[in-house]
């Protein structure tokens, strides 16, 4: 794509031009709507179009950061397993600082003389474990469906290549079984979806149609430009004026509407769906995804036995209410005084993409 077409979706006249359709549609009714995309929470921010927003607009940020998904219990399995001799932990940076329920980061516990290496991707730990025959690297697997592909392509990758100390401890999760369980929330008060563009671009359109065919919401595939956000906003706006329940991909420079079929096939291929537990919300059937029995090999959940136990939330932490968008950030009462970007206490704060740190980042009173 030339750098020109990008242009175009921050031209600030047809910005304006679909802020004003925008305005007219929404005509004076409160507007909430929900973006599931730790991107979009970001672009939102930073573009500044929160602050251009009509007043009748409620931005909630919902579970689409997959750090801040990441349950208590799942980060107390990291720390344990970071504990075990002759295990060296494989993970992406962000999840360094991330606290399970007793308070503790992995950057604690590699301060404390664990083996925690930082990898940019999958095939970096399996050149970690290529390096240290001695040890089991196990690679940690979090994120959506957007990144699981990639690590069920490492593990193909390990064993093909017969690097046979590479695991993997994938707490890998989907986002339509989150939706399902927002929607079916009678307190939930989500009048609408911005839909997460890069997790789509593996699913498609089909995940989301219960959305609007079982619950009667609106929901737009979207890209990050500011035009884009605007111009979801501008359909969803204009569903819920003409009383219509649709789903729409708007997203059609990256997003097939059937996604992409190889990403998925991998996926069938190496996972299969399990239960997973989400921090605040809870235990969703069907929304992870685990190693199917013919990759066992590479499974650090069966080759360590470990078993998730649900866990009490982190005291204080209001991360939960945060994500199924019923508390704003700054309504916790430890935001900006007991935990800023700087000294963390919930997982929202952590991540750059996390709702929390985006309010702290860009000062929302
Ligand atoms: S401000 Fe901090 S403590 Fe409060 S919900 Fe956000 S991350 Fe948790």
């Amino acid at each position: 794509m030339s750098l020109d077409i990008l242009d175009q979706f921050h031209d600030p006249t047809l910005c304006k031009s679909v802020l004003e359709r925008l305005c007219a549609a929404l005509n004076g009714q409160p507007l909430r709507f929900m973006e599931v995309c730790g991107t979009h929470t970001v672009a939102i921010f930073r573009s500044g179009l929160r602050s251009l927003l009509p007043k009748e607009i409620v931005h909630l940020s919902g579970p689409g950061c997959p750090v801040c998904v990441t349950h208590e219990a799942e980060i107390n399995a990291f720390l344990d397993l970071a504990e075990k001799p002759g295990v060296i932990i494989a993970t992406f940076g962000d999840l360094m600082r991330v606290p399970g329920s007793r308070g503790r980061t992995l950057k604690a516990a590699q301060a404390d003389g664990a083996r925690v290496a930082v990898v940019y991707s999958p095939p970096d730990a399996i050149k970690l474990a290529a390096e240290n025959p001695e040890a089991t690297v196990v690679f940690l697997g979090v994120g959506f469906e957007t990144t699981a592909p990639g690590v069920a392509a490492s593990i193909k990758m390990a064993k093909a290549q017969g690097v046979n100390n590479f695991r993997v401890l994938s707490f890998h999760k989907l986002v339509p079984p989150a939706l399902d369980v927002l929607l079916s929330d009678p307190d939930s008060h989500i009048d609408a979806f911005i839909l997460p563009g890069h997790v789509s671009a593996i699913i498609g359109l089909e995940p989301y149609l219960p959305v609007a065919a079982r619950y009667g919401r609106a929901a737009a595939i979207a890209g990050f430009e500011p035009l884009d956000i605007l111009q979801a906003l501008l359909f969803l706006a204009e569903c819920r004026r003409d009383g219509r329940a649709e789903v729409a991909n708007l997203y059609r420079r990256v997003v097939r509407d059937e996604g992409n079929a190889k990403a998925r096939a991998m996926l069938a291929e190496i996972f299969v769906p399990a239960d997973a537990l989400w921090r605040g919300i809870g235990l969703i059937p069907g929304s992870g995804l685990e190693i199917s029995p013919q990759y066992a090999a590479f499974d650090a959940k069966r080759d360590f036995g470990i078993e998730i136990v649900d866990c009490p939330p982190l005291p204080g932490c209001k991360c939960g209410e945060v994500l199924k968008g019923k508390l704003a950030p700054n309504q916790c009462p430890l935001f900006g005084r007991a935990c800023t970007p700087a000294k963390p206490v919930g997982p929202c704060m952590v991540s750059t993409e996390g709702s929390c740190a985006a309010y702290y980042k860009y000062q929302v009173d």
